[in-house]
């Protein structure tokens, strides 16, 4: 028989039963962690950094492992990320781990544009999920989840502060990606010198608020490991396994006296990587799910069935292209209209120029009508005076003849 209790705060319908004998479910974690050893997990690390920061040599020295990647040239035109996947297996456990190579990074005239491409890629990961997780016939399970879990952001040497463009890069980059920032080469730069500018870079990281991956420690199995990891960062890290000599000595990547590596390798792959896969999922892809949902047209607010707001959808669409039609129709009387009046002034303007021809061409006419009466009038004229002068002349010619022949008589 089990006792029962009423468990307080948890609602009337919450009892706790305290069980009398063993019943099995206390074997859940083993076969949660059978299923998904079984299944296998998928890690993705992008790397960010200038072209020659080491960041193949690193992952290389990390893993343990030649991954042939190709060496970039700082003449790219663009930013391009180019992901590398391999199947890994440590004991059973299974991994398919996938790099991200971010080549040209920094290398542009315009140095703008850098983060894009890589905002691009990571929401492009996203999506994928997003579009995975809304098809009717869904396989999670065997899904290859793409998703950037980690972004190791390479910063260059230098010894002075952050350059603009990482401040940019990374603050463009904290609400998609948990970042662990690191200095590349660090054994280019003497102790001192990388003590004082790793106080620096953390001043910055806190004073522009980026928010880089803070290592989680309410855990209390991790808690402590968590708490050294928080202070060393940004790591520094020496990506090769051979060992370096140098005038202040020689540098083992695998010593952890002389750089991080060893504790970034800790932090991300031993103690840490589940938490970076949970917090991609429950943070930055949560909050790229969200935005896309709402860019849907879905929201908690109404408390609507798919049916419901795929209806209230339509009709809001439907109205739309009524209002669209109707603004449409509108135009076309108005334009119609404007037509219109543009032909009849073009008409009008038509006929005050034809009369005016015409008036032109009637007082032409009258003016040479009233030359042709008046040359008429000179022709008849003429005929008169002719006919007149013709007269006399006969007249003449008789009273001579006349005289001639009284005068033979
Ligand atoms: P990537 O372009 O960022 O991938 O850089 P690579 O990994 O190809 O490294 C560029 C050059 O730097 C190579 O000649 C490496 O041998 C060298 N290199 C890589 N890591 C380190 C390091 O930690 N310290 C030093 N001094 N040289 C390194």
């Amino acid at each position: 028989m089990a006792t029962v209790e009423v468990m307080k705060g948890l609602g009337p319908d919450v009892r706790t039963i305290k069980l009398n004998g063993h019943v099995g479910f206390d074997s859940l974690p083993d076969q949660l962690v059978n299923k998904h050893v079984a299944q296998g997990f998928s890690f993705n690390i992008m790397c960010i950094g200038e072209t020659g920061l080491g960041k193949s040599t690193l992952i290389e020295t990390l893993f343990n492992q030649r991954f042939e990647f190709t060496p970039s040239s700082h003449e790219v035109p663009q930013v391009k990320l180019k992901p590398h996947t391999y199947d890994l297996k440590e004991g059973s456990v299974k991994l398919k781990l996938t790099i991200i190579e971010t080549s040209g990074f920094g290398d542009q005239v315009n140095k703008e544009d850098s983060s894009k491409p890589i905002i691009d890629y990571i929401n492009q990961q996203f999506e994928n999920f997003l579009q995975e997780e809304l098809k009717i016939k869904r396989s999670l399970h065997t899904y290859h989840d793409t998703r950037v879990h980690v972004c190791l952001y390479f910063i260059a040497p230098t010894g002075h502060s952050l350059k603009s463009i990482d401040m940019v890069t990374m603050k463009k980059l904290d609400s998609r990606v948990n970042i662990i920032p690191v200095i590349a080469k660090s054994d280019t730069i003497t102790k001192p010198e990388l003590q004082r500018f790793k106080t620096r870079i953390q001043n910055e990281i806190a004073n522009n608020d980026i928010h880089i991956y803070q290592f989680p420690t309410d855990d209390e199995t991790v808690s402590e490991q968590n708490s050294i990891m928080k202070n060393l960062v940004p790591f520094a890290v020496v990506g090769s396994s051979d060992e370096i000599t140098y005038p202040w000595g020689a540098v083992l990547v695998d010593s952890e006296a002389h750089c991080d590596f060893v504790r970034l390798r800790e932090a991300m792959l031993r103690v840490n990587m589940d938490d970076l896969r949970e917090r991609t999922h429950a943070m930055h892809y949560e909050h790229y799910r969200r935005q896309r949902l709402a860019e849907m047209g879905f929201s908690d607010e109404d408390k609507l069935s798919l049916q419901e707001m795929y209806e209230k959808r339509r009709e809001t669409h439907q109205a739309e292209l009524q209002r669209k039609e109707e603004e449409m129709r509108q135009m076309f009387v108005v334009r119609v209209k404007e037509k219109e009046q543009e032909l009849k002034k073009a008409e009008g303007d038509l006929q005050t120029k034809f009369e005016a021809v015409k008036k032109q061409h009637a007082d032409e006419k009258r003016k040479l009508e009233e030359k042709r009466q008046g040359l008429d009038e000179e022709i008849a004229e003429f005929q008169r005076r002719k006919t007149a002068a013709d007269n006399r002349n006969n007249l003449a010619s008789g009273t001579s003849f006349t005289l001639s022949k009284s005068k033979k008589k």
